[in-house]
């Protein structure tokens, strides 16, 4: 296997050295000791100070996708309805598995190059009366940060019961008040900004979402509701993995050594500077207005005269690897990862001097 000496795809992004020795230590098996449950309990404090919550903090073995699913299998039921924002492809994706539950789903959708309208929200809001208004707030594959703290100022208002939110790739590399936000489910990964391997996903539950879940009652290996009590009964319902979860714990300790404000501020500097450089490059960006990118992703249109597969292979010949994009903007779009450990003023520099002797090449 290859690997690239300039990693900028928009995860899993790379997992730096002090991370990678979590994984490599011997644990005990976590069911049987205390050292396992007070990790756990640290590491939920540390995600609550990252997240901005002192809601419930449930942490499971699997990828992010077994939060996304598992939080709406928690909490929904066949003819319950849902409004979801959708800007791009895990807006719509979260759309489709709500309505795969059985869920009654109106869609407010948006062009892929657009941040959601809280206007366009509200009136759904106020037509629908939804159980459950879902929302992604970075948009990964176009590169768009959506107005949470708005929708969830209007969720506040008219009283929705639950406010979905995927902050997967949003969390730690942008600020993300769960509580001043009124979200109730809050899911995130540890592969984006946390830069640990895909294999945890963190959900923040309300005490509103935990009745919701009690209720629904669904058993799954994804169900949220045995987390509930997992920690004071001292029994998770599967074998958790330990290294995971040190790794994790590692990955949060950094973030907050560094200071929130100072990895906000580091991520915003890396975008602004990798968007100059696209730009003077003569490269368009894909969000139509510039204050819509996501400090953790930028999204910018292929050039005309580069296909896709050809940019790919010539980058990766200089040893760099960026990420394409998926669904309707696939071959249409690329995107830089600059997230987390990739949030790197250097490493993000020598991505763009590769990118840019590549265009001259190929425009040679
Ligand atoms: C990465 C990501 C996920 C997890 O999805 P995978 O495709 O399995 O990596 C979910 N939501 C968002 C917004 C993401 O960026």
């Amino acid at each position: 296997m290859r690997t690239y000496a300039i990693p900028l795809v928009p995860g899993p992004t790379t997992v730096p050295a002090e991370i990678r020795a979590a994984y490599q230590e011997d644990y005990g098996s976590a069911d049987l000791e205390p050292e396992y449950y007070e990790l756990y309990a640290e590491t939920q404090e540390q995600l609550r100070a990252i997240l901005g919550t002192r809601n419930a903090v449930v942490i499971m073995t699997g990828e992010a996708m077994v939060v996304l699913w598992g939080a709406l299998r928690s909490t929904l039921r066949p003819g319950d309805r849902v409004v979801a924002v959708a800007t791009g492809v895990f807006g719509h994706g979260i759309a489709d598995m709500a309505r795969r539950i059985g869920a009654e789903v109106e869609v407010v959708g948006f062009d892929y190059d657009e941040a959601a309208d809280p206007q366009r929200v509200e009136e759904a809001i106020r037509r629908v009366r939804p159980k459950m208004v879902t929302m992604v707030h970075c948009e990964t594959p176009s590169g768009i940060l959506n107005p949470v703290a708005e929708v969830g100022a209007l969720v506040d208002r008219y009283e929705v019961p639950l406010f979905y939110v995927d902050a997967v790739s949003s969390a730690a590399g942008v600020p993300l008040r769960v509580d001043e936000w009124r979200i109730d489910l809050c899911l995130v990964g540890t592969q984006k900004c946390l830069s640990a391997l895909p294999d945890l996903g963190i959900v923040t539950v309300s005490e509103r979402a935990w009745e919701i879940v009690r209720e629904v009652d669904y058993a799954g290996y994804d169900a949220l509701g045995p987390f509930r009590t997992a920690l004071e009964d001292r029994w998770f319902p599967y074998t958790p993995s330990w290294h995971a979860l040190a790794a994790l714990n590692v990955a949060c300790r950094r973030v907050l050594g560094e200071g929130l404000e100072n990895v906000f501020r580091r991520h915003e500097e890396v975008a602004a500077y990798c968007r100059e450089r696209l730009k003077a490059m003569g490269l368009r960006l894909f969000p139509r207005r510039e204050e819509w990118s996501s400090p953790t992703v930028t999204a910018v249109y292929v050039p005309e005269d580069l296909p896709w597969p050809e940019l790919d292979r010539r980058l990766r010949a200089r040893g760099m690897v960026v990420g394409g994009s998926l669904g309707p903007l696939a071959g249409k779009v690329f995107r830089i990862g600059h997230m987390g450990a990739q949030a790197d003023p250097e490493l993000v520099r020598r991505g763009m001097d590769a990118l840019e002797e590549v265009l001259a090449e190929a425009r040679r």
